[in-house]
């Protein structure tokens, strides 16, 4: 055992020991403590809060910033242009060897930035969430955020929780998995009055540990150790390596960098040969294949796409969705099918009974004994049990909390393969049991029932409650003569029937136009609960789901897998009623088998394998467990389904922004490139319409900003009218390439080789007239290759805009939507037009002053190039109508989605809101 709180000596008597034994007895440790059964005082947490500090372990530092930026200047790309620069100096070209040297510095420094702001953003996420505990100060149970508690704390566990700090059981007994600490993964048992024999304090069957999860039973335990002082504290300081994954995205243009970079160097070495064809001196040659090397890295291409992940990660936190995982954004994006719960996720979650079949008084009685939630000021626990509860005070039947505790003799917990719960009361002497749950699960145990209703009845009367969107339970009770039963199987049988329930769990407001929103973006949603079929098909209705079929659990359970997946291969969407959390991991395994990309939601402690196999498991923020929300990817902070589908356009917009900026970055190769082989083509009668520093600027200078703004763009018009995108469908595809070099770069290429000839025209020059140096056309030449630069950077001006949108016309996002992008080409503009007529900056990049007719010829360039595109685009969208509406462009394979609109869109839209069909389209 470690010495806790060491550090810490005790300033005064009255503090605890600094060194306690939490192995000791329950007594002592409470008395070493200073603290009692019922916890301290609010006042004396306060004051042990500041005197210990809050209970949080020291931010992981990670790499020291030093190294990070050091990394940054020995990845691959940069030894390739560290080679490059090497090179250049070696063969005498010092001006062009120290500006590689400086594009690798500036590089490494926005590289490093880019990559601190996305860590920062992935940390500031904890920030959203919030970690709540329940605690016992001044006699009463509260609720305080994990960060505050201290040393004498008692905490309240349940199942589902992360346990905060290193505490000991003073009462109850825990399922534990502590495999965060151990990485065992089976999971212990801990009992407040087991005998403690083990000799790792870990192995305690008392001792309970920060960062490991109660996965069942229930407990009180008391707090010894916080912060940095518990076992975690410990480990975490020995262990700082925080490793971050790649995300597919992030591979996969990393691999097309490579590409890219391999064909560079192969341009370079082919260029060589090339060029001394053509008559250049070895050494020019030479530089000129390092130029075209160079010119064609694409060193900032990685961290402009961590930083746009990181950008989404940030907006879609701001919008409730938290991801865990930058790239669970791009998944997200392009998900298939929403597997969703019920209650609280579809449903407001603020229940309310409105029918009560059988005897009013007899019903609250029972259900007054028969819960486990807290009906106090600070009541907590589940809000059905909770609105049962304030049922039971309204007629005057509530049981104060301490005394229910007190009579209760047995409790059988809730489970959701059950799906009932029991306790055994002490009732003036006599031993009862009282009963709730699914009627489904309760019924068959009723051998007695009220002289009103008969068995059938009951059941008709099920049916009725649930048809109408309800949730029903069944109360039942008996009296237990005898030895008070002392499981659930033995007390809940021969029951007598007392009465129906009917909770109204009204749908939340936002859900139906979020589920017209997902739809519309051709996805399908299935409802998984464990609730009465007809209720969950009634509310799925009213929130506009297809439920087009209702499979009950039994069924699946009696299925084989090849069945469940050609059931949900089907079209249509199904509501799976009285399931169990195992059933969520099978319906999981059975969609990704169908090749679909699955969003799932879960709360509790058993839905986390299916969350861990889903492609996106969902947690809720608020409700549910800490286990569900420690396997979750996305958490959503408002529990509200119509965030899913906020986060789902999210990651679309994303990665839509990553290729815009591949879209742009790409689309100057070929300008950049045609020069050259113009020169080496015609056999150096042309001379070179464009310097290798020239194209350092370009490449490094000023192009940058405005890829980053594109990274930022809101999203498209349409994003959410299209289907998913196909699970194997990379950022780069034909259509990209298409636009990126046949279009967008071959008007530049022609516009900007014509403004060069223009210019050398105008000075009498004719092919193959001498424009070195000394020759009267130098100064000619010089402007003509100016004019090339000031070319490309006015084409690229125009791709930017044209880059902005994949299907919508520019006019439908507005111009000046993306204020980013237009400061972006603000300083596109005034760092060209300081190359081109500031004098030091000439000298180095070899540029002239151009003269204002020369500056008239490229105005119109940036608009040739963007109407081009728009004029691609309008095709595009006249020949193939807007995707995803009439079933146009659907992947193989999906044929279920023509089906799903059918009910939507035959629908009437509800006054005031807009029809699927009337989505905005693209102009
Ligand atoms: P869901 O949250 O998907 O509606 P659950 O698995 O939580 O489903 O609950 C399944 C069924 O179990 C409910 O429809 C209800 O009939 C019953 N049930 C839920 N909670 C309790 C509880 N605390 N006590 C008794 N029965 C319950
Ligand atoms: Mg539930």
């Amino acid at each position: 055992m470690h010495i806790i709180g060491s550090a810490h000596p005790p300033p005064d008597r009255r503090e605890p020991d600094a060194a306690v034994d939490p192995r000791e007895p329950i007594a002592a440790l409470l008395r070493d403590l200073r603290t009692g059964y019922d916890g301290l005082t609010a006042r004396e947490a306060a004051r042990r809060l500041d005197l210990y500090g809050l209970n949080e372990l020291p931010l992981r530092r990670g790499t020291p910033w030093w190294a990070a930026l050091g990394r940054q200047f020995v990845h691959p790309l940069a030894l390739l242009l560290w080679v490059a620069a090497a090179l250049a100096l070696g063969s005498g070209a010092a001006a062009l060897g120290n500006a590689i040297l400086v594009v690798i510095v500036l590089n490494a420094v926005l590289a490093f930035w880019q990559e601190n702001q996305a860590e920062h953003a992935v940390r500031a996420l904890s920030r959203f969430l919030p970690d709540q505990v329940c605690v016992v100060r001044d006699g009463e149970r509260v609720p305080v955020p994990a960060s505050r508690l201290v040393r004498g704390d008692v905490l309240l566990i349940e199942e589902g929780e992360r346990i905060p700090a290193d505490a000991r059981l003073i009462a109850g007994t825990a399922e534990v998995d502590m495999s965060a600490l151990t990485g065992e993964s089976a999971l212990v048992v801990r009992t407040a009055d087991d005998a403690d024999t083990a000799d790792r304090s870990l192995d305690s069957p008392v001792l309970l540990f920060s960062g490991t999860a109660c996965v069942g039973g229930s407990g009180r335990a008391v707090v010894h150790s916080t912060g940095v002082h518990t076992e975690l504290g410990r480990i975490a300081a020995l262990s700082q390596h925080v490793h971050r994954e790649e995300s597919p995205l992030e591979h996969q243009v990393r691999r097309v960098a490579w590409l890219i970079a391999a064909v560079a160097v192969g341009a370079g070495a082919a260029f060589l040969p090339l060029g001394l064809l053509a008559g250049l001196s070895l050494g020019a040659a030479f530089l000129f294949a390092i130029g075209l090397l160079v010119a064609n890295v694409p060193e900032g291409l990685l961290p402009t796409i961590t930083l746009a992940l990181a950008a989404g990660v940030r907006s879609m936190a701001g919008r409730g969705a938290v991801v865990k995982r930058l790239s669970a954004v791009e998944t997200l994006g392009s998900t298939t099918v929403i597997c969703t719960d019920k209650t609280g996720t579809l449903t407001m979650n603020a229940m309310r009974v409105i029918e009560v079949t059988g005897n009013p008084g007899d019903t609250a009685d029972i259900v007054a004994r028969c819960a486990t939630a807290d009906p106090g000021e600070h009541a907590g626990g589940d809000p059905m049990e909770i609105a049962l509860l304030r049922y039971a005070a309204d007629r005057d039947r509530a049981v104060p909390m301490a005394r229910r505790d007190t009579e209760r003799l047995a409790l059988n917990d809730f489970d959701a393969q059950r799906k009932m719960m029991s306790t055994v009361d002490d009732i003036g002497g006599t031993a009862r049991v009282h009963v709730k749950g699914a009627p489904e699960a309760v019924l068959p145990r009723c051998t007695r029932w009220p002289r009103d209703a008969t068995a059938d009845q009951v059941r008709a009367q099920v049916d009725e409650l649930a048809g109408r969107g309800l949730r029903v339970l069944a109360v039942a009770r008996r009296r237990a003569d005898g030895a008070p039963p002392r499981d659930a199987e033995s007390a809940e049988q021969d029951l007598t029937f007392v009465g129906l329930v009917g909770l109204l769990d009204p749908p939340r407001p936002e859900v139906p136009a979020a589920v017209r929103a997902v739809h519309t973006a051709g996805i399908r949603v299935h409802v998984i609960t464990g609730d009465n079929g007809r209720t969950a098909a009634e509310i799925a209705r009213q929130v506009g789901l297809g439920a087009d079929r209702v499979v009950d659990g039994n069924t699946v359970d009696e299925m084989s897998d090849e069945r469940l997946d050609g059931l949900l291969a089907e079209p249509g969407e199904i509501v799976f009623a009285r399931t169990t959390p195992e059933m969520k991991l099978r319906i999981a395994d059975a969609l990704r088998q169908n090749g679909e990309v699955v969003a799932m939601t879960g709360d509790g402690v058993n839905d986390a394998p299916a969350l861990r196999r889903a492609d996106i498991g969902v947690a809720m923020g608020r409700g549910g467990t800490d286990v569900a929300r420690e396997a979750a990817t996305l958490i959503l902070t408002d529990d509200n389904f119509a965030t899913i589908a906020v986060g789902i356009e999210e990651g679309r917009r994303v990665f839509d922004n990553v290729r815009k900026f591949v879209l742009y970055i790409f689309a100057h190769a070929v300008p950049e490139v045609v020069p050259f082989l113009l020169f080496a083509l015609s056999g150096g009668a042309i001379p070179l319409p464009l310097t290798v520093l020239q194209i350092l600027a370009i490449d490094l200078g000023t192009e940058t900003l405005p890829a980053l703004a594109l990274g930022r763009e809101p999203a498209e018009p349409g994003l959410m009218d299209r289907p998913p995108r196909p699970r194997r469908e990379g950022v780069i595809t034909r259509w990209l390439l298409l636009r990126a070099w046949a279009l967008l770069g071959v008007v530049s290429a022609v516009l900007v080789t014509a403004g060069f000839f223009v210019v050398l025209f105008a000075a009498g020059w004719h092919p193959g007239a001498p424009v070195g140096p000394d020759a009267p056309l130098h100064h000619a030449y010089m402007q003509a290759t100016t004019m090339t630069f000031a070319g490309i950077v006015t084409c690229q001006l125009g791709t930017a805009f044209a880059a902005r949108t994949e299907w919508a016309s520019l006019r439908s996002v507005g111009l000046t939507s993306n204020r980013l992008l237009l400061a972006g080409c603000l300083f596109e503009i005034v760092f060209a037009a300081a190359l081109i007529y500031a004098p030091p900056l000439q000298a180095v990049f070899g540029t002239a002053a151009l003269e204002p007719w020369m500056v008239a010829i490229t105005l119109p360039f940036p608009v040739v190039v963007w109407a081009a595109d728009e004029l691609l685009r309008r095709h595009r969208r006249r020949r193939a109508p807007r995707p995803g509406t009439r079933g146009a462009f659907l992947p193989v394979g999906s044929a279920a989605l023509p089906v799903i609109r059918g009910p939507a869109e035959a629908r009437p839209a509800a006054p005031g809101r807009p029809n699927p069909g009337d989505r905005i389209r693209p102009q």
